[in-house]
């Protein structure tokens, strides 16, 4: 019987994944039998050393570079699938805004790519900076904002077109702690707005338990599955949580499992 995918098929499903790099004659494992499934709207956070392959992990769920083996699903689909139909957000560490655009002309930038299916969505750009906190910047040029209003522009970017999946690799791992504190509160209330899953990269053991329902554990050479951890922190989440004893023991029990990657 043929299911039907994409109501039922969990959001990202990976089935013994491995991606080997040929480097200077050198082969790389940068994952080993990676298997894991989220669910739809489920916040995930991926927590490792770094080289361990968190973003290349990211890429393999965007369509960036194929698995040397192994299943990728996303939503039920091929990534490239999924891809095509504008189902995949990216946010990168270092903001790619365009420096000659305006915020709103940058979050408009996916409507001009061609490639594709035309980009649907409920949202227009404005709607966009405003759920970022940037209403009232949409003609300001990137030279002209902050590293974390950057960042800003970039989620509203990634958001265009109702992405049910957004990808974010270290997007506030530039920032100052308190500008990454903030917008840590604020990705937070974007993702209960949206109902977007979402699969966070960061190598912060806070920000990883802070954000995260779920956490995945990678270890290094090969990079593969340590441990899949559930944070039972109380919803919605605020940042004085993370003054709590509870918070603290949990942030102690990452960093036990993190010595061991
Ligand atoms: P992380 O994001 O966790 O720091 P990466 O996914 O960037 O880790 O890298 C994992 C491993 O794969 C590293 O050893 C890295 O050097 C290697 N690697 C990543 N991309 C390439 C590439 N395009 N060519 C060769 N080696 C790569
Ligand atoms: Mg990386």
């Amino acid at each position: 019987m043929q299911p039907a995918a994409t109501l039922t098929a969990p959001a990202i499903e990976l089935n013994g994944v491995s991606v080997r790099f040929m480097s200077e004659r050198r082969e790389v494992t940068a994952l080993e039998d990676i298997s894991f499934s989220l669910d739809t709207g489920t916040f995930l956070t991926l927590l490792g050393p770094s080289g361990c392959g968190k973003s290349t992990l990211l890429r393999v769920v965007a369509d960036i570079i194929a698995p040397t083996s192994g299943r990728v699903r996303v939503l039920g689909q091929a990534p490239r699938d999924a891809r095509r139909r504008r189902e995949i957000g990216f946010v990168f560490q270092d903001s790619t805004l365009l420096p000659w655009r305006s915020a709103i002309d940058n979050v408009r930038l996916p409507l001009q790519v061609g490639g594709g299916s035309p980009m649907r969505g409920s949202r227009g750009a404005e709607e966009l900076l405003a759920l970022v906190g940037l209403a009232g910047w949409e003609k300001a040029l990137p030279r002209e904002l902050s590293g974390g209003m950057r960042q800003r522009v970039s989620i509203a970017r990634a958001l265009l077109g109702d992405p049910k999946i957004l990808l974010m690799d270290e997007p506030f791992g530039a920032l100052d702690e308190i500008t990454r504190d903030r917008l840590n509160d604020e990705l937070l209330h974007i993702w209960r707005e949206t109902g977007t899953t979402i699969l966070f990269v960061t190598h912060s053991i806070h920000e990883a338990a802070y954000l995260g329902q779920q956490v995945l554990m990678l270890a290094a050479a090969p990079g593969r599955v340590r441990r899949m951890v559930t944070i039972d922190l109380p919803e919605p989440r605020h940042l004085a949580i993370r003054d709590t004893a509870e918070f603290g023991a949990l942030a102690g029990r990452l960093r036990a499992v993190l010595e061991t990657c």
